[in-house]
């Protein structure tokens, strides 16, 4: 394999056709991957690094058609939540890291197997530790750590049960919270502003990209939060936008001009989620234009050999690309990658800082988008660069 800069590896993939027998290689993959997941241990109990992202694993798997016995894989996802709501790290409040990720997913698999008065105690639990996240130090927004990531949380239960109005009051006060914040730190042109470890990161992860991501899928609370507050948002987005680099790529912090990392965390690939979240509210195509641009840079520099997880492997940059989808370009770009993982596996697994771990993991490129597999588009199909809903979600 040949290294571009030390980062990643150079794309010299043909994106005018899907790779040669994709379909097979994926499936296999997320069979024998899920078997590795399986027998791995995990001493955290969180969806980012820990047992909860094998649990998150085991019910995309029932829920995409892609588990031989969708309702022993909710059960077993179940078990490994009860452990790992009591491994986790009882300060954390949100999706990724914390309890609160862990009840939301006992609320997917309650729904799923239809026992709907416990997924209702999980609602009521969620509603007691969004106490926690409103209780938070005022500069805690981001997604990973912060209020953004309790509606990460928020938004998933939402989907997964169908229902957008749950936990609509905390899910008010958190907006409204994060919107206060943001107004009352505005400088230098920015209309919302945030910093983590006075750090003005800009990504996903802990930056303003995923702040503003978060806050546009919840309207009705952004309505809640003022009458000018889903405008100070977008106007926000605007400005970073404005910061990119002439490559196309996200710093990872405001004054950094180092132009190094393509990763769901830090760079371009957040992006895609926020500009293609813009286009469709103010569909318009100068976002989508952004969007591509930003998966571009993603399609060029996001063969990462930092393992295979979601935050800074090629699965989630694979997800950025399949974002982009419809489109074949960009459906055959996303197969590429799930296939170069796939292939590449035993080379990059050891690179992972916990391999078994959905964001930082050498196997979490095992999972299906499940549209993708069910419709089989002409010339196209499934796709095995996973997780996308829950990256949507926080
Ligand atoms: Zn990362």
């Amino acid at each position: 394999m040949d290294v571009e800069d030390g980062r990643h590896f150079r794309n010299v993939m043909d994106d005018n056709h899907p790779p040669a027998d994709w379909e097979a290689k994926l499936l296999r993959a997320i069979t024998d991957g899920t078997v590795d997941l399986l027998q791995a241990s995990h001493s955290k109990g969180s969806v980012y690094t820990g047992a909860a992202g094998v649990a998150y694993v085991l019910l995309d798997l029932a829920t995409s058609g892609l588990h031989e016995d969708p309702p022993a894989a909710c059960r077993e996802a179940l078990r490994r939540l009860e452990e790992a709501e009591a491994a986790c790290d009882p300060r954390r409040v949100t999706l990724l890291e914390g309890q609160a990720g862990c009840v939301a997913l006992k609320a997917w698999a309650h729904n799923v197997l239809e026992q709907h008065a416990l997924e209702e105690q999980c609602i009521r639990r969620l509603s007691q530790l969004a106490d926690r996240a409103t209780a938070l130090p005022d500069g805690e927004c981001e997604v990973l750590y912060g209020r953004c990531g309790f509606l990460g949380a928020v938004l998933l239960v939402r989907q997964r049960l169908e229902d957008p109005r749950l936990l609509a009051a905390p899910a008010a006060e958190l907006v409204r919270q994060v919107i206060t914040t943001g107004q009352r730190q505005a400088r230098d042109g920015w209309p919302l502003y945030y910093e983590w470890h006075e750090k003005c990161y800009l990504g996903a992860a802990h930056g303003i990209a995923g702040i503003l991501h978060t806050l546009l899928q919840l309207p009705a609370e952004l309505a809640l939060a003022g009458s000018d507050a889903a405008n100070l948002v977008r106007t926000t987005a605007e400005k970073l936008m404005d910061c990119r680099f002439r490559s196309g790529n996200l710093p990872s912090s405001l004054g950094n001009s180092k132009d190094r990392l393509v990763q769901f965390c830090h760079g371009a690939t957040g992006m895609v989620s926020l500009a293609l979240r813009l286009s469709t509210d103010s569909k318009d195509s100068h976002h989508k234009e952004l969007a591509q641009q930003f998966g571009q840079t993603v399609w060029i520099r996001g063969l990462l050999r930092k393992g295979l997880g979601l935050c800074h492997g090629i699965p989630g940059n694979g997800f950025a690309l399949l974002k982009l989808h419809p489109g074949e370009l960009w459906l055959n770009r996303a197969l590429h990658f799930a296939v170069f993982a796939i292939e590449h596996k035993d080379d990059l697994l050891p690179e992972a800082d916990r391999p078994y771990s959905l964001f930082e993991a050498g196997d979490s490129h095992v999972l299906p988008d499940q549209p993708l597999l069910h419709e089989k588009p002409p010339g196209s199909g499934g796709c095995c660069v996973l997780l996308g809903r829950r990256i949507e979600s926080c």
